[in-house]
């Protein structure tokens, strides 16, 4: 039998009913041969990973280039955490400034407080966090704002890492 990826392979129909053989030949002729889909299959994952990767090293050299800017702490902790932290963090940060300062009503000294507050935790892990509280975010919009201050608090575990930043 030829498939569609133009290979020939042998197919054993016997164990069909006759009457279904010959539309189960032209589906089987119909698609790529199994070491093609099996090849076309592993391609398509490695790429996959390939990309996250790339992905993931862009969003590291973002985060450490803004961290040496605004001059925030050399993160510890495991090393498989780390790059998760850094990463995070930057991410947090971006998306607090833009809910409270660009779109909010934070002014540049309210930033200013709350970026005083992320540069205090170094820590990356359950337990490491120093500091008074465990979020640098206030936990509730502040009073006598007109607008709402949306809620966000950085999470300081891997496991909740989707769940990090509420809005
Ligand atoms: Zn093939």
């Amino acid at each position: 039998m030829e498939h569609a990826c133009s290979h020939r392979v042998d197919h054993d129909l016997s164990n069909r009913p006759a009457d279904k053989r010959a539309g189960f030949a032209r589906w089987l002729a119909s698609k790529d041969c199994t070491d093609c889909w099996k090849a076309a299959r592993d391609a398509d994952s490695a790429s996959k990973e390939k990309w996250l990767a790339e992905k993931r090293a862009e969003e590291l050299e973002a985060a450490a280039t803004w961290a040496k800017q605004f001059d925030m702490p050399q993160l510890e902790g495991p090393a498989k955490a780390l790059d998760w932290g850094e990463r995070s963090r930057h991410q947090l940060m971006m998306a607090a400034h833009t809910a409270l300062v660009v779109e909010g009503s934070w002014d540049a000294a309210d930033w200013a407080e709350l970026e005083e507050k992320a540069r205090s935790i170094s820590g990356v892990g359950r337990g490491r966090v120093t500091g008074v509280s465990t979020s640098p975010f206030p936990s509730a919009a502040r009073p006598n704002r007109t607008c709402e201050s949306p809620r966000i608090r950085l999470s300081t575990s891997p496991a909740s890492a989707d769940a990090g930043l509420r809005s």
